[in-house]
Order: C-alpha cells, then structure tokens, then sequence
C-alpha cells in the first residue's frame, strides 16, 4: 500500500492550498512599484494592441504568479486584499474565507495535511498591518475573465468592483477603502 494518501479532491484535480514563496511584505512593495496609473495603463493598451503580445504577457504572469503563489488565473487578483495568498488555491475557491470546516489549529478542512489559504491570508496581512483589507467583502468571481491577465485588467480598471466596503465600516479605527483603496484608487461599490 502507498504511504501517501490521496483526496478525493485532489484525486479529482480540485485546487489544493498553496503556501505562498514570496515574503507578504515584499509582495506589498512590488504591487507599489506596479500599480495602477497613467504608465501601467498606457502599458495595458499597448500590450492589448497585439494578440502576440498580450498572449507572452499573460504567459509570463501565469509562470511566474503560479510559482510564487499557485496562481490558477481567475483574472481578477485579490493578492493585494489577502495578504498575497491565492483564495483560488482554497479547495472550495472561497473569496471570503475561512470556510466553517477549518480547524482549530488552522488545517484545511479538505486537505487537513495542509494549512488553510484564509489562514494564512489573514496572518500574512496582520504582520504587514493590512489586517483591514480583510475586512473588505469580495464579489463572486467573473468566470468569464479566468485565463485572462489580472495584470492588464487591473491596469486597465476592469477589475474596480471586485470589493465593496468593509463588512465592518463602524469598527473603530476602520476608514472605507482604507489602506488597499487608497493605494490602488478603487472605486468599488455598486454592481458590475
Ligand atoms: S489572479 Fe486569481 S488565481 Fe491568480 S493569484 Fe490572483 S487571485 Fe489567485
């Protein structure tokens, strides 16, 4: 008998949590140095002007986020908003985690041999001091965007309604669009 033990969820090819590679802090300074304005944006367009180079841009993004992260390209990044752990890596694609089925030392309900991507989130972002972003509530995924670069959707503000408020706006010390909207210029609220 093997001595490794398969899920059914992974047996079925489902997402399994990733620990992210590059240090959270790092990951915040990075997404200043590329954030969105008039460079990045004016990037997007011409990158979008080539369907050549549009595909290379969104090959690199997919090589190098899924190494770093397990990025699976939803092409709507919440990084920024999770501390840089992928929900996408959650085994139920939580947007707002964790799930009920945590447990109490942090494992994942369905692959309890590994710890939870909202865990993890949460951690990360407390020790970077953007436990606030977690306070934001996130959309449904567009499924009609995955494949897609999140990159050239950010630069291009396609991605602005990803988060309302925070889920606890009367908190003390808590501003809307705190910290992560102020930096990236979200304008989130209101339907797609
Ligand atoms: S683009 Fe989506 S799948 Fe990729 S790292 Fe960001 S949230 Fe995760």
């Amino acid at each position: 008998m093997s001595g490794v033990m398969t899920s059914a969820a992974e047996a079925a090819g489902g997402p399994t949590p990733v620990r992210p590679r590059m240090r959270a802090g790092t990951a915040y300074a990075w997404h200043r140095v590329l954030a969105r304005g008039a460079v990045t944006r004016w990037l997007a367009r011409a990158i979008e002007r080539s369907p050549a180079a549009t595909r290379g841009f969104t090959s690199a993004e997919r090589v190098s986020k899924e190494h770093l992260f397990g990025c699976r390209m939803c092409g709507q990044c919440a990084l920024p908003a999770t501390g840089y752990a992928c929900p996408m890596t959650c085994p139920k694609e939580l947007r707002n985690g964790p799930c009920g089925g945590v447990g109490g030392d942090g494992r994942c309900e369905v692959h309890p041999e590994m710890r939870c991507v909202w865990v993890e989130a949460h951690e990360r972002a407390e020790q970077a001091g953007r436990a606030d972003d977690l306070a934001r509530l996130q959309r449904p995924v567009d499924q009609r965007c995955r494949g897609e670069s999140s990159w050239l959707n950010h630069w291009q503000g396609r991605d602005e309604c990803m988060w309302t408020e925070p889920v606890r706006p009367d908190r003390e010390g808590v501003q809307p669009r705190s910290l992560l909207g102020r930096e990236l210029g979200l304008t989130p609220v209101g339907p797609r």
